[in-house]
């Protein structure tokens, strides 16, 4: 889940580590460790808190040139300094670093704890260190190998013995793994963050592969011991990727991209003979698309979120019945795959595990899955049968705002797309077009005067609670921007249809609970403009994300989005909602780029 780092070479292993733990920061953790060999012992330190705190723990100059290091987002006991990673055994000799859930842990347990082992942690992932120092076989290697027989779960894993002082062993199922190739030294880590700084020739680790990984190189092979032959590629991303550029937070860097990434999510995909779209890797022919006759689109958080908004705009444009479900729940609940129902998984980062199990699920059962995806190369764009990546470079800060808006844009390219293939006419897939070209234009105009969304973020910092309206396809942004609100700002806030609103909710609007209310210039803006009017007769404060030229005289506050066509407008008042989130989070000082509680990458259930 969080963060595994790992050097072996001729330099001092605790620098370039901590360097590494200090890149994977923004991922979200509560804990930090490394292990460090020399003289052929093991050294550990650890420590609850911010990678810092084991800053301060370290001797002056920690020795050794081999070492792993981790940051940990706790699943299994509490935060605390004898959770952290790394994990050892009774005898100190091997030492494990782990992302992820060992889901038979309590019966591995049982079963070591009954032949005399004492656990010292609460974690799940110490199983796995008393398992690999029993397990036979001389290398290391071939113990790691016969103790993952044995594991039930999702790990990245990199093991070092103080007795095998020349190599780092790592293996991956569910949790990347990447291996980075330097000059007689090696790198490990979990995210190419902490490598790019290093190396650019990275080799990604497939699940059920394990690597041993030496200064002169590595080997990789399968959990039975067949050979794997690999050779390293490109980084997909710069080092000036993972800097603030100048920014106080990522969040705010990111948010400032857009119009790059939309501009990038765009490049080479409208069709302008046609009016229509075109895509590299959907790998579906109009011919298999004419015969699909309903979409469903999963994800989690706002990945989920953007396809609710997918939902819309591909029923809209194509006139094909599409819904969004949240994956974690889909896949408990014994889905019926229908053969002509087209599924999309959306995920930032490819890995999140309720998607993937979602997306496995599926295809167990004959489905088709479209992905729609950041991290190329990730697991969930592997799993999936074709779809689109959203080429938005690496989003650092914890919540999503970039790749939210390019996975908008991303349906808006497959509603166009569908729909030119079905009943959308040439002229109206031509508006769209220029719609979306107009996108990035639009989006800076957003960015360059942004007093007005301070003003009311000033005013919302004071709230405890909010409500966020919208109708129709103006809902799922109101419910990203109730989301994005509560996970930087911690502010209690809560998304309704504002149709919703009179049957139930409207009890609890009083002075003290703003509402931001999604008012977009459309067929729908009598009906909101009346639901604002409720509102207001009770006295609720209300902030109006509208368009120019729309009189809202119950609100308090306006903010003022450029125009766009209806399908695309959430996509603009979307970004002034990520900017009301981020200066309500900045008056309240709040961790911004990794609020509390919450990882990047949710790869555990
Ligand atoms: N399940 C392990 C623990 O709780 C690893 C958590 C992680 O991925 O950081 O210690």
């Amino acid at each position: 889940m969080c963060g595994i780092v790992g050097y072996v070479g001729p330099k001092d292993a605790a620098p370039i580590l901590m360097e590494g733990l200090r890149r994977l920061e923004y991922r979200g953790y509560d804990s930090a460790g490394i292990a460090l060999a020399r003289a052929n012992r093991l050294k550990l330190h650890k420590s609850q808190g911010k990678v810092q705190a084991l800053e301060a723990i370290l001797p002056e100059r920690p020795k050794g040139h081999l070492g792993i290091a981790h940051t940990r987002w706790a699943t299994h006991g509490e935060p605390s300094d004898i959770n952290a990673h790394p994990h050892a055994d009774g005898a100190g000799r091997v030492a494990v670093v782990h992302n992820g859930i060992i889901e038979n842990a309590p019966e591995l347990k049982s079963e070591l704890e009954a032949s005399g082992v004492v656990f010292t942690s609460e974690t799940d992932t110490e199983v796995l260190s008393h398992l690999i120092a029993r397990s036979d076989g001389e290398r290391l290697e071939d113990a790691v190998r016969s103790a993952l027989q044995r594991i039930q779960g999702a790990y990245g894993i990199a093991v070092i013995a103080g007795d095998q002082p020349d190599r780092i062993i790592v293996a991956r199922n569910g949790s990347p793994v990447i291996l980075g190739v330097g000059d007689r030294e090696m790198f490990i880590a979990s995210d190419a963050a902490a490598l790019v700084r290093h190396t650019q020739q990275v080799v990604y680790l497939n699940d059920g592969e394990v690597a041993t990984v030496t200064a002169d190189g590595f080997e990789t092979s399968t959990l039975d011991a067949a050979p794997v032959h690999k050779t390293p590629v490109e980084a997909p991303a710069a080092l000036d990727d993972y800097d603030k550029g100048g920014h106080e937070h990522f969040m705010v860097k990111e948010i400032a991209e857009q119009p790059d990434t939309v501009r990038r999510m765009l490049q080479g995909r409208l069709d302008l003979r046609f009016n229509s779209a075109h895509f590299g890797g959907l790998n579906l022919t109009a011919r298999e698309l004419i015969d699909i006759e309903r979409i469903k689109i999963l994800g989690c958080g706002s990945a989920y979120i953007a396809g609710c908004n997918g939902a819309y705009v591909i029923e809209q444009l194509a006139r094909i019945p599409a819904s969004a479900e949240a994956a974690s729940e889909f896949r408990y609940r014994n889905p019926v795959i229908e053969p002509n129902t087209l599924y999309i998984a959306v995920s930032q980062s490819g890995e999140t595990l309720d998607t993937l199990m979602a997306v496995e699920e599926i295809k167990r059962k004959g489905g088709r899955v479209l992905g729609i995806i950041n991290v190329v190369g990730s697991t969930i764009a592997r799993a999936c049968d074709g779809g689109l990546y959203l080429h938005a470079g690496p989003e650092i800060a914890v919540v999503s705002t970039k790749t939210f808006t390019s996975t908008l844009v991303g349906f808006a390219l497959l509603g166009l797309y569908f729909g030119r293939i079905r009943d959308l006419a040439p002229t109206a897939g031509e508006t769209l077009i220029r719609a979306l070209q107009a996108l990035p234009d639009q989006i800076q105009e957003i960015l360059d005067d942004t007093s007005a969304i301070e003003t009311a973020a000033r005013f919302c910092a004071r709230a405890r609670d909010m409500y966020f309206i919208g109708r129709g396809l103006g809902f799922p942004v109101a419910q990203e921007g109730a989301l994005k609100l509560k996970e930087v700002s911690y502010i209690h806030a809560e998304a309704y249809p504002a149709s919703e609103l009179k049957h139930g909710p409207l009890a609890l609007v009083t002075p003290d609970t703003p509402v931001v209310a999604v008012l977009p210039d459309d067929a729908l803006l009598d009906k909101n403009l009346s639901s604002v009017a409720e509102v207001h007769a009770r006295k609720g404060p209300v902030i109006a994300l509208t368009h120019p030229g729309v009189r809202c005289e119950a609100a308090d506050h306006h903010v003022i989005v450029p125009k766009s066509v209806p399908e695309l407008d959430p996509i603009l008042i979307g970004v002034a909602l990520q900017i009301m989130a981020y200066h309500c989070a900045l008056i309240l000082e709040r961790d911004i780029d990794q609020p509390r509680n919450l990882a990047k990458s949710v790869t555990v259930e």
